[in-house]
C-alpha cells in the first residue's frame, strides 16, 4: 500500500514554547501508526531540531523544514541550505507552497533547483501544486496543475521521482475553509496520476503519494482521505489544534 502521510504545516505560527506543547499532547495521545502511515511536522526553522528529539523515539513520526534555498551555499545571508537540513537529519521538506510561489515569486524552474538539491541531500520534497480560483472558475485546473508537475519535476529519472511526495492544495481551499469536495480532490488526484503514469509508468506513479491539503478540518478528513487517490493530507490550521490533528491522523487509510 502507498505511503498514507498526515502532514502538519504550522506556517508562521506558535512560539517555540507552545509548539513544544503542541507536540507533547499530539505524541501524548500514543496513536499506534501501521507501517504505512506516517505523520509529518513541517515547523519554523527555529523548531526543527526541537520537534527532531521529540520525535526521534517515535515509530513513522518525522520532521519537515518548511523550505530551503535553491542554492547550494554562499552569500545568501538569511537563508538555509539543503545540505544544512541534511546535517542536522530532518528527511523532508516542504516546496513550492502556494504562499512561497505567491509572497516570494518561486518559479515552477527555481523550484526544480531546491527539489534537486533536497534529492541530492537525502531529503524528500513534499512538492505542493494547485490552481488559483481563477483557473479553476476557467475549468482549466488540470492543464494548469500538470504544467507545474511538468516543470518541475519531469526532469526527475524514475528512481528519483519515487522518492517525492507530492500535495495537491487548490489556493481557494487554503485558509479559507472551503474546501474542495471529495469529488474534486478525487478527480484532481487521478488526473495527477494519470499524468505521472504517462511520464514514468503505471507502477511507479503508484508507488506516488499524493496528499490533499486545503481547510483539511478534523470533521471532514475521514471522507477526503477515503478516496481512492488521496493519500492524506498537508494541514495548516488544523494542525495547530491537537484535539484536531489528533483527529486527522486517525483518519489516515
Ligand atoms: P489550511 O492550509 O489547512 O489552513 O487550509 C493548508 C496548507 O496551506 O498547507
Amino acid at each position: 500500500m502507498r505511503k498514507q502521510i498526515a502532514a502538519a504545516n504550522w506556517k508562521m505560527n506558535l512560539t517555540f514554547q507552545q509548539g513544544e506543547k503542541l507536540l507533547d499532547d499530539i505524541l501524548g495521545a500514543n496513536i499506534d501508526l501501521a507501517d504505512h502511515q506516517l505523520v509529518i511536522f513541517a515547523v519554523p526553522s527555529p523548531y526543527l531540531l526541537m520537534t527532531r528529539s521529540e520525535v526521534e523515539e517515535e515509530k513513522n513520526y518525522y520532521t519537515s523544514a518548511q523550505n530551503c534555498y535553491n542554492k547550494k551555499s554562499g552569500a545568501y545571508t538569511g537563508e538555509i541550505s539543503a545540505e544544512m537540513l541534511h546535517s542536522i537529519n530532518v528527511p523532508y521538506c516542504v516546496i513550492g507552497h502556494s504562499e512561497r510561489r505567491e509572497y516570494f515569486n518561486e518559479s515552477n524552474a527555481v523550484l526544480a533547483e531546491k527539489l534537486n538539491l533536497c534529492l541530492e541531500n537525502y531529503i524528500t520534497p513534499i512538492f505542493c501544486c494547485g490552481e488559483p480560483l481563477s483557473i479553476r472558475e476557467a475549468n482549466t485546473q488540470n492543464e494548469f496543475v500538470a504544467q507545474q508537475l511538468k516543470e518541475s519535476l519531469f526532469h526527475l529519472s524514475p528512481e528519483k521521482i519515487k522518492d517525492i511526495v507530492i500535495a495537491y492544495e487548490p489556493i481557494w481551499a487554503i485558509g479559507t475553509g472551503k474546501t474542495a469536495t471529495t469529488e474534486q480532490a478525487q478527480e484532481m488526484h487521478a488526473y495527477l496520476r494519470s499524468v505521472l503514469a504517462a511520464q514514468y509508468g503505471q507502477s511507479i506513479s503508484d508507488q506516488i503519494s499524493i496528499l490533499y491539503g486545503g481547510s483539511v478540518k478534523a470533521n471532514n478528513a475521514k471522507e477526503i482521505f477515503g478516496s481512492p487517490d488521496v493519500d492524506g493530507g498537508l494541514v495548516g490550521g488544523a494542525s495547530l489544534v491537537a484535539a484536531d490533528f489528533i483527529e486527522i491522523i486517525k483518519a489516515l487509510k
